[in-house]
């Protein structure tokens, strides 16, 4: 899957791999009783910036607090993953977390906790990237959007709709 976004007078190519996909759907909330899930999201960045190839996407963690509506992680294994993705070459660039909705919407509060992680977090990305997984396959069942604390970005072609 491949995004194009605008954020701050900057373009930007957002691909998402196979093997995060096929973890996202793993993860999706299929049944009655499944938690809602989530993560981290690491991508290999070109070395201009603007094209970011997301090559893996963690949790969730046993340790992490989850319910039918609620995923809070756990944010001191959230840093340790920060550090071994770097060691590879990988840059943290966002989150995931799943909804059981079958085309997923933000909360109010899912777009606060991104700006919110925007301004705390020490790159120079031009946004994070929040990805909310729900029931049906891609492209439907995936809200994606790249944030900072002026914007929130939607993907080029979903704004000419
Ligand atoms: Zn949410």
């Amino acid at each position: 899957m491949i995004y194009r976004f605008k954020i701050d007078n900057t373009f930007l190519t957002v691909e998402l791999s196979d093997s995060v996909l096929a973890h996202f759907n793993k993860h999706a909330q299929h049944t009655d009783e499944s938690p809602e899930a989530g993560g981290q999201l690491f991508a290999n960045i070109a070395k201009d910036g603007s094209h970011w190839v997301v090559t893996s996407a963690t949790g969730p963690r046993p340790s992490d607090k989850r319910s039918r509506f609620l995923f809070k992680p756990d944010r001191r294994i959230e840093r340790r993953e920060i550090h071994a993705e770097f060691v590879r070459g990988n840059h943290y660039v966002g989150d995931w977390h799943t909804h059981p909705q079958r085309s997923p919407q933000p909360s109010a509060s899912d777009t606060l906790s991104m700006a919110e992680i925007f301004e705390k977090s020490i790159h120079q990305l031009p946004g994070v990237l929040m990805i909310i997984v729900g029931i049906h396959p891609p492209p439907e069942g995936i809200w994606i959007s790249l944030h900072n604390s002026r914007e929130a970005a939607l993907p080029l072609s979903e704004q000419r709709r």
